[in-house]
């Protein structure tokens, strides 16, 4: 069987969704799954109505309506029938999702976040699976939530792989076609729980480890994996083939083309994973599989904007050892920040962190009271694969460098723009 995943960008509109036929049309549409994401921002959109929520803002209702409007226009576009049940569906979720508003008691965020942002995969594979059937791509809409279980840890949850996988392996007809939404689980009482921000790569990798798949392929607008993101860097070129090892490492400093937990389920099997162009889906694209003879030859550059630099040193000048590290690193993960690259000297200390949930102020307070605290905000972290000289050198130059660290495969830099 193989996994297929859509992002947002690819059913952004009612012609994103009618490419996504096409793509099946083109390579194939049985024994697949298709994992999906929310068309489009919507998740941003739903987050908007999140804030409005507990913010108790006015415009509560209008962050819904827009949500809900911008569905019914993609809808109107690929149905031309209004009388047709999907419109009936749509409606009902949408219904669905005032009433939880209207009726919640919950004031956990992260709880109500995960009930809220939910609907928009939910939404999304309903409309793209009648489109489908309509067209004559007959497939099996699954709920996701009945799949794959989760712990409570809402907005971040971790999955339960032996429930899981009995589910799925119970569930799924390897002969069939299958749509199901991405980055959504469910914990022991049923209620919805989510897997991080982008997570949808994640649901593709879990699917296909629990299926023993043939192949996971990641469809995406750009051709592949590319040594740079082209927003950011010139001349960005295709890396047609990488290894596991790799991708990871390109993931894990921050390059968004694969959700970092995507590949250690796959590797762990060794199913290949393809990233390809929802554009031209005959083009090979990347190919992700095993072997040390496929590190890129070229210096991959990754950025990750909008992080923190903060700087600690002990107040009476005394070493920062295993006993102090160790605190501040139980208060990061306390506080939940992302922790992108550490140095330390004798008597300080510094890290390079992301803070995903909004807790560095409440972070700053507690480590005070221990510890001097130093730190810039809104810095750049640069990272190099395979650097050289004149890779390093682009990175470089006209940036304030605040921090450099180098290993025998990876420059890293952080820096004030
Ligand atoms: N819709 C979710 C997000 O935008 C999950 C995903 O797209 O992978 O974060
Ligand atoms: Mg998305």
């Amino acid at each position: 069987m193989r996994i297929f995943k859509f992002g947002g960008a690819s059913v952004k509109d009612a012609e994103g969704v009618k490419n996504v036929a096409s793509v099946l049309e083109k390579v194939g549409h049985q024994n697949t799954l298709l994992v999906i994401s929310a068309m489009g921002k919507t998740t941003n959109a739903l987050e908007v109505v999140i804030k409005n929520y507990f913010e108790k803002s006015n415009d509560l209702n209008a962050s819904i309506q827009e949500v809900r409007k911008y569905h019914n226009q993609i809808l109107i576009d690929l149905f031309e029938d209004e009388e047709h049940n999907v419109f009936f569906a749509v409606n009902s979720l949408f219904n669905d999702l005032e009433y939880f508003i209207r009726s919640n008691k919950s004031p956990n965020y992260n709880f109500v976040y995960d009930q809220v942002v939910s609907f928009g995969e939910i939404v999304s594979t309903t409309i793209v699976s009648y489109y489908f059937n309509e067209k004559g791509l007959t497939n099996i809409w699954l709920d996701v939530r009945n799949f794959i279980k989760t712990d409570v840890t809402y907005r971040d949850a971790n999955v339960d792989w032996e429930e899981t996988q009995k589910l799925i392996q119970e569930g799924v007809d390897k002969n069939k076609l299958y749509i199901t939404q991405g980055f959504l689980g469910s914990d022991s009482n049923n209620f919805t729980t989510t897997l991080g921000r982008e997570g949808s790569d994640y649901t593709a990798a879990i699917f296909a480890y629990c299926l023993n798949a043939e192949s996971v392929s990641i469809w995406k607008d750009v051709p592949g994996v590319l040594n740079a993101d082209p927003r950011y860097f010139e001349n960005a070129v295709l890396l047609n083939q990488i290894s596991y090892r790799e991708a990871i490492e390109l993931a894990f400093y921050g390059a968004t083309v694969i959700h970092p937990k995507t590949l250690q389920p796959l590797q762990r099997k060794e199913i290949p994973l393809y990233v390809k162009s929802f554009l031209n889906p005959l083009l090979p694209g990347t190919s992700v599989s095993k072997g040390a003879d496929l590190e890129p030859q070229t210096s991959c550059f990754i950025v990750k904007k909008n992080q923190l630099l903060l700087s600690l040193s002990s107040l009476d000048f005394s070493f920062i050892m295993e006993e102090n590290i160790s605190e501040i690193f139980a208060l990061f993960h306390q506080y939940k920040m992302k922790v992108n690259l550490i140095q330390n000297s004798a008597i300080s200390f510094s890290v390079c962190i992301e803070d995903k949930f909004n807790n560095f102020e409440e972070l700053r307070n507690h480590l005070a009271k221990k510890f001097k605290v130093s730190f810039n905000e809104n810095v750049s972290l640069y990272t190099i694969r395979h650097f050289n000289e004149k890779s390093a050198a682009t990175v470089e130059t006209g940036k304030t460098v605040l921090l450099k660290q180098i290993s025998r495969e990876t420059l890293q830099i952080v820096t004030k723009e």
